[in-house]
């Protein structure tokens, strides 16, 4: 739901859309449907391309690797009552209570750090909206050449490793792209626009599963981060919150059965985490720059903001020779703006050309709404600081997994990566983050 005010514009035309990529590759045979009983079963379908690795020894491994990203779900709102299976693998493994999402708190770029191992400044995806210079306009960050490196699953695929993506928002299934040797395709089956609900996506993960059985899968359970972004200063929404947290709950609890079911636990890694968590602003608690910026007479027109929830991304459209006045005049304006946390320069939060000239973050309770007042009404949004708590832990029935072990070690999204590597035996010296197994 967030996505409206940064997938809105997004576009040029409804072709250029993932999904709508994905349905044309698939009709001219560049993308080719696969049918498995399970999948058939449950009436999901699977896409591969056209080369995939050749059988090795790491084929007959029996390692698995699965990677469950509940959406926006915030630390605390893990317990025995509410959400009892994820409680449960929690206990029973190794829990990271210090885990934080990284700079800008959003889907996008927290996903590609998991499965890249690194920061944004060299994953070339700081934010899930930007100011494409090239292109003039303000996108998602959703093609599969946003990723400037290759992820841990492009290097297990290499290996002859199975992997496989199971994503239910259209702009992840975008930017993964066809990396994995097994992706979910959503379109041809589900009536869906944006986002898959977690007990479809979690019917795909089964199926791939039972057809395909990846050494490696990474799915995205989008339900409560959906619910999270409604206005919970309402009792009729903090019931549907706790709904859509139960129902994840059950749904992850399900595959878990599954891979149980498979034979697959004593030879099983599960980490699960979020991306970001979620703030809650009343709907008048918005900031906007874009009027601060242009009622200044050098900023006027040659300012353009990527709007990102609770961090707002500025870029400079004007002559170079004015960059360096120019963003320390955003800087003050910014700063002098109610409601507004702190300012940085990109490069010191490690985001790379691509989130701009000056990174703006809003306080707990506020969101940004740019370029107008009425660009972004959604009350629940990440991005800034008050959103980098989030749920980390690995469960399994691997010897590697610790047993009902708490570990304070800061821990971060981009951590899962080399977990992943370790766990297979390959070196996590291409990564920034840290193995924890
Ligand atoms: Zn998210």
């Amino acid at each position: 739901m967030h996505e409206t005010h940064s997938c809105g514009p997004a576009y040029r035309d409804d072709a250029d859309r993932p999904y709508a990529t994905g349905l044309a590759q698939l009709r001219t045979g560049r993308r080719v449907l696969i049918a498995g009983a399970a999948a058939s079963a449950a009436g999901v379908a699977f896409s591969a391309s056209a080369a995939s690795a050749a059988g090795t020894s790491a084929a007959a491994s029996p390692k698995r690797a699965y990677v469950l990203v509940t959406d926006g779900c915030r630390p605390g709102e893990i317990s025995s009552t509410l959400t009892p299976n994820l409680f449960a693998l929690r206990a029973g493994g190794l829990h990271l209570p210090k885990a934080t999402s990284l700079p800008v708190m959003e889907t996008i770029p927290n996903h590609v750090m998991m499965m890249t191992g690194q920061r944004p400044d060299r994953t070339g995806v700081p934010a899930n909206t930007i100011y494409d210079r090239s292109l003039g306009a303000v996108r998602t960050m959703d093609q599969p050449d946003d990723i400037a490196v290759p992820t841990i699953i492009e290097r297990l695929r290499a290996r002859g490793y199975r992997t496989g993506t199971v994503l239910s928002k259209e702009y992840l299934y975008g930017v993964f792209g066809e990396r994995a040797g097994q992706r979910w395709e959503p379109s041809p089956t589900l009536p869906i626009t944006e986002h898959a609900p977690d007990i479809f996506t979690v019917q795909a993960a089964i199926a791939m599963l039972q057809d395909y059985d990846p050494h490696l899968m990474f799915v995205n359970l989008g339900d409560i981060d959906r619910f999270g972004h409604a206005d919970l200063t309402g009792t009729t929404l903090q019931v549907a919150r706790r709904l859509a947290l139960a129902d994840t709950d059950l749904q992850v609890g399900r595959f878990l059965d599954a891979v149980r079911s498979a034979g697959h636990w004593e030879n099983a890694m599960v980490i699960v985490l979020a991306d970001h968590s979620m703030d809650w602003s009343l709907p008048l608690d918005f900031i906007s720059l874009q009027s601060g910026f242009d009622a200044d007479d050098l900023l006027a027109g040659n300012v353009t903001i990527a709007d990102n929830g609770g961090a707002d991304l500025c870029y400079w459209t004007g002559q170079a020779a004015k960059r360096r006045d120019a963003v320390a005049r955003m800087e003050r304006i910014a700063r002098a703006t109610d409601g507004v946390l702190s300012t940085h320069r990109p490069a010191s939060l490690r985001l790379g050309p691509n989130a701009g000239d000056l990174v703006v973050y809003c306080e707990p309770g506020r969101r940004f709404s740019d370029p107008s007042n009425t660009s972004n009404p959604i009350p629940g949004n990440h991005g800034h600081p008050a959103t980098e708590p989030i749920p980390f832990f690995i469960g399994g029935g691997h010897p590697r997994v610790p047993t009902a072990v708490k570990r304070s070690t800061l821990t971060h999204t981009y951590d899962v990566a080399p977990t992943v590597a370790s766990f297979f035996g390959l070196s996590t010296r291409p990564y920034e983050g840290r193995a924890h197994l």
